[in-house]
């Protein structure tokens, strides 16, 4: 389909195309075997000005916006969904300080991540607040020159590996949710420290590690926003960063179709490639279909968020939601056209499955986005304008 993009859409994505081609695919399975974070990979995504991309150019970046990452994260995804969200979750890391961060802020902590020195993290999670994030313990209690930091996140993507991190935490209990704040932490502040470390199903190259802080001093001037604001502009980044997830799902769906048209063409049996079987034609134009809705879906939600409308969470939740779901039948139909090798990890289509699990589940559930969605169905009685 024509998704009108402009030429230097075109450029960037063709050039992360040649990445995922060139450099990924060819230890995209070592990387996925041995659980290893993909540095060689970030290196070249920030020798090619990757990381620059999200950035505006007076912190030293390119200003595109969130088609331009769909783009980037999707070609990515095509090919190792694990190296996407790893370079995703700096994007993620550095939304908060992009949108809500101080002019001095933002010159201390952008021109470093647009140059891919430093990595970020985004944490929000814990051992008791998934889903429901407004159950988190974390506290900040103000202290002489800043903020005291104790407790736990879990599940962090980049965890360990990023240099810049932004913490949700309490600095007010009372108030639950309302009080949660949003702070700038560094990899080396005294009393932070990672814990363990995930053996994942899929995206096993990123990640995903615990969190901890013990009595660790977070400097005033690294609070982002107001006290109580954490959790307000967490939602509302969340809302522009779920389109991403929807491309990573488009990317690894695209990747499995073709692994799958590329399969049915040449495997013989009965005679013929099984491609002429009327019933393995019919499930790959299935695949095609629905591989096309999702990236429309997604591409359309970027450009809404592109355009500067103030509300689009809905969209956001949507083209997650459809975009996860098809990935996940998708590579689900590719394993099964495959056949007894699509389920051996000689071939990409396993790791596929195993991958497009997770868009399903983080940045908000399917079940709980879903939630979302049919809450603003009842408050327009169904009608769209
Ligand atoms: C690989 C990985 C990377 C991650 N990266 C990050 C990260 O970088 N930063 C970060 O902060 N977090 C991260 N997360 C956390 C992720 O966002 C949460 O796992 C997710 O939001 C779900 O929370 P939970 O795992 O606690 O599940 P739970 O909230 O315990 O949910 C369990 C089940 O109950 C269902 N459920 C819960 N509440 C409802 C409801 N109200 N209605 C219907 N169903 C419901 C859920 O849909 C799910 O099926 C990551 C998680 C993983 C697995």
């Amino acid at each position: 389909m024509e998704y009108f993009l402009t030429e230097e859409q075109k450029t960037l994505k063709s050039l992360a195309r040649r990445i995922a081609e060139e450099r990924i695919l060819p230890i995209r399975a070592e990387l996925d075997e041995k659980e290893e974070f993909p540095w060689s990979i970030m290196k070249d995504l920030a020798d090619s000005d990757m990381f620059r991309v999200f950035i505006p150019e007076e912190y030293d970046g390119l200003g595109g916006g969130g088609l331009d990452l769909c783009l980037i994260i999707e070609e990515l995804s095509r090919v190792c969904s694990g190296v996407a969200v790893s370079y995703a979750a700096t994007t993620l890391g550095a939304s908060v300080l992009l949108e809500y961060g101080t002019e001095e802020q933002k010159q201390k902590y952008l021109p470093d991540i647009a140059a891919g020195r430093r990595l970020a993290a985004f944490a929000l999670t814990e051992p008791t607040a998934g889903s429901d994030a407004s159950a988190i313990k974390t506290t900040a209690e103000r202290a002489l020159g800043g903020y005291v930091l104790n407790g736990t996140k879990q599940f962090i993507t980049n965890g360990g590996e990023a240099e810049i991190y932004t913490v949700i935490a309490l600095t007010d209990k009372a108030k639950g949710a309302r009080g949660a704040s949003a702070f700038l932490l560094e990899k080396d502040t005294p009393g932070f420290s990672f814990g363990k470390k995930e053996k994942k199903m899929g995206i096993r190259t990123s990640s995903t590690r615990e969190l901890i802080f013990r009595n660790c001093l977070i400097p005033e001037e690294n609070i982002i926003g107001r006290e109580g604001m954490g959790f307000i502009m967490t939602m509302k980044v969340l809302d522009r960063s779920r389109p991403g997830i929807g491309a990573q799902a488009v990317g690894i769906a695209q990747g499995a179709l073709e692994a799958a048209v590329d399969y049915a063409q040449n495997r013989i049996q009965f005679g013929h490639p099984i491609y002429s079987q009327q019933a393995v034609q019919h499930m790959l134009a299935d695949m095609a279909i629905q591989v096309e809705a999702a990236r429309a879906l997604v591409y359309a939600t970027a450009r809404t968020v592109d355009s500067g409308a103030k509300n689009f969470a809905e969209e956001s939740a949507m083209s997650k939601v459809f975009a996860s779901d098809v990935a996940m039948k998708v590579t689900t139909d590719a394993v099964q056209i495959l056949g007894g090798v699509g389920y051996m990890r000689d071939y990409p289509v396993e790791k596929m499955m195993r991958d497009a699990k997770i868009t399903q589940i983080y940045e908000g559930t399917n079940q709980v986005l879903r939630n979302a969605i049919a809450s603003e169905l009842r408050k327009r009685k169904g009608i769209r304008t």
